[in-house]
């Protein structure tokens, strides 16, 4: 699979729920790991590799070298709590930024695995930010649009410069370390 970058138009939209009973959800899932993985991601949604469903496929374990991906499919926020955070994020679909989002420590969703059973994830940390960054990509929504208008001024001058670079999916940051 492909990894869409930003501006491509596809990350702005809002994206169809999945069918329960939908056979491809499995290999699609499968594939969407695998690119994750392959570009060093923690997380990756539909749009990001140009399916137009609620699908993310995460994997915010930080304590093993095993990978445990998790599916969501029509994965659904029903629930944020805690201090606002700010805090820089990357996205697999902006190769070589990173970018200060606020948000809340704490995010509870709902949703449907693989197997069509509905379950519920809920985290702080990596995970409670990775679900929220995730979950906003099926609503058309992505990290720039999170930020302050400063921050995304700046953001936009760097991706420039990075894209230029030749920063590729999985770059958090192209340039030296102590520069920013
Ligand atoms: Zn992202």
């Amino acid at each position: 699979m492909q990894i869409v970058i930003f501006p491509d138009p596809v990350l702005k939209q809002s994206c169809e729920p999945c069918g329960e009973h939908d056979k491809s959800l499995k290999r699609i899932a499968k594939q969407m790991a695998h690119t994750m993985y392959k570009n060093n991601g923690c997380g990756l949604a539909g749009p990001q590799v140009g399916i137009l469903q609620r699908i993310v496929v995460l994997d915010c374990d930080t304590e093993s070298n095993e990978p445990h991906p998790v599916t969501l499919i029509n994965p659904v926020v029903v629930e944020t709590s805690g201090d606002d955070c700010k805090e820089n994020e990357g996205c697999l679909s902006f190769p070589g930024i990173s970018v200060p989002v606020t948000r809340k420590a704490h995010a509870v969703v709902t949703y449907t695995d693989l197997s069509g059973h509905k379950c519920t994830i809920e985290g702080e940390g990596l995970l409670g930010r990775c679900l929220q960054h995730e979950i906003d990509h099926v609503n058309g929504i992505t990290m720039i649009d999170r930020c302050d208008p400063i921050d995304r001024l700046q953001a936009i001058r760097d991706y420039d410069a990075a894209l230029a670079a030749g920063a590729r999916p999985g770059d958090v940051s192209i340039r030296a370390k102590g520069e920013r």
